[in-house]
C-alpha cells in the first residue's frame, strides 16, 4: 500500500466507502464459489504479515522468505515488493489453501483479511497526514457480495481481528512513502545498504541476531525498557527497524532509538 494524492485516489476501482455507510458480504464453505478467490492473487505481503505467518507456520523468517515470497524491484522503484509465492499448479493456488479453506486462517495477511475491502491512504501534502480509506471491491465471481449481511467498515475490521495489521501497514506504508526518492546513490538498490534495510524490514530473526549480535547496541541507544521487549516481542522489534531504516538512511531520530 502507497499513500496516494487525492487524484490518485479517485481513480483506484471499486466503490469508495464514505464514513457510515455499508457494504453487504458474507463469505461461508456453502457459498459456490468458496476458495475460488485464494488463487493465482498478486497478494502484496508486508512486514507485519510475514512475521505472522512464520510464527504461524514455525519456521524462520529466512525459510519463510525463501519458500514463500517473490521479493519484486520494479524499474524505477527504490525498494522491493514483496508477493507471496503462488503455488506452481495450473490454478496458482494459495500455498495456504486446503480442501476445507486457508489453513493460516488466524494469521492471514492484511489484504485477505480486509477482502472484500480494499484499503488505500489518502496523503494529505500540507499536513504529511495520511488517512485510510477503504473501497469496496469483490471480484464478479465473489457470490459474498450478494448475501444479505451488511456492514459499516468498523464492523467489518473489528469482525476479521485488522486493527493491529491496519495500524502496521499505515506504519510500513508511511516509510514506503520515503522511498519514493532514490536514497542508495551510486550503490544503488541491490548494494548494502539496500539489503541491511530489506532485512530490517523483512527478516525479522536476522535483523533481532543483528541488534543483538553486532555492535549495534554500542553504536545506537536504544530505550532500556524496549530493549527487553524486543528480545521476544516481534511486532516491537519491527518497528524498531522501521525506526532504524530512518535513522540509518535519511538521519531521522526517534523516541525509540538515537544514535549511540
Ligand atoms: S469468492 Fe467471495 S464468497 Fe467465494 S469464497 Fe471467496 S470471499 Fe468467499
Ligand atoms: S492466505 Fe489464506 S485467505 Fe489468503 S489467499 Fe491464501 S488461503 Fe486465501
Amino acid at each position: 500500500m502507497k499513500p496516494l494524492g487525492p487524484a490518485e485516489i479517485e481513480k483506484l476501482p471499486g466503490v469508495r466507502l464514505a464514513a457510515g455507510s455499508t457494504f453487504c458480504f458474507h463469505c461461508h464453505p456453502l457459498v459456490a464459489c468458496f476458495n475460488r478467490c485464494c488463487r493465482n492473487l498478486n497478494l502484496f505481503l508486508y512486514p507485519y504479515d510475514v512475521i505472522r505467518l512464520r510464527t504461524r507456520l514455525g519456521i524462520g523468517s529466512d525459510e519463510f522468505l525463501e519458500r514463500h515470497a517473490d521479493v519484486v524491484l520494479r524499474r524505477g522503484d527504490h525498494f522491493p515488493d514483496v508477493l507471496l509465492r503462488m503455488a506452481e499448479n495450473p490454478e496458482k493456488t494459495c500455498p495456504f489453501l486446503t480442501a476445507d479453506g486457508c489453513r493460516v486462517y488466524p494469521d492471514r495477511p492484511d489484504t485477505c483479511r480486509t477482502f472484500p475491502l480494499e484499503q488505500g491512504l489518502l496523503h494529505d501534502a500540507a499536513s504529511g497526514a495520511d488517512t485510510p480509506v477503504f473501497f469496496y471491491r469483490p471480484p464478479a465471481f465473489c457470490l459474498g457480495q450478494h448475501e444479505p449481511k451488511r456492514w459499516t467498515v468498523p464492523e467489518w475490521v473489528a469482525d476479521q481481528e485488522a486493527e493491529t495489521y491496519h495500524r502496521m501497514t499505515i506504519r510500513w506504508a508511511a516509510l514506503r512513502r520515503m522511498f519514493r526518492e532514490d536514497p542508495w546513490g551510486a550503490e544503488g538498490p541491490t548494494g548494502r545498504r539496500a539489503k541491511m534495510a530489506f532485512m530490517a524490514a523483512y527478516n525479522i530473526d536476522r535483523f533481532r541476531e543483528f541488534v543483538f549480535g553486532s555492535s549495534f547496541l554500542r553504536r545506537f541507544k536504544v530505550q532500556p525498557e524496549l530493549l527487553r521487549r524486543i528480545k521476544k516481542d516481534d511486532l516491537q522489534l519491527m518497528l524498531l527497524g522501521f525506526d532504524w531504516i530512518q535513522l540509518f538512511l535519511w538521519g531521522i531520530k526517534s523516541r525509540r532509538l538515537k544514535p549511540g
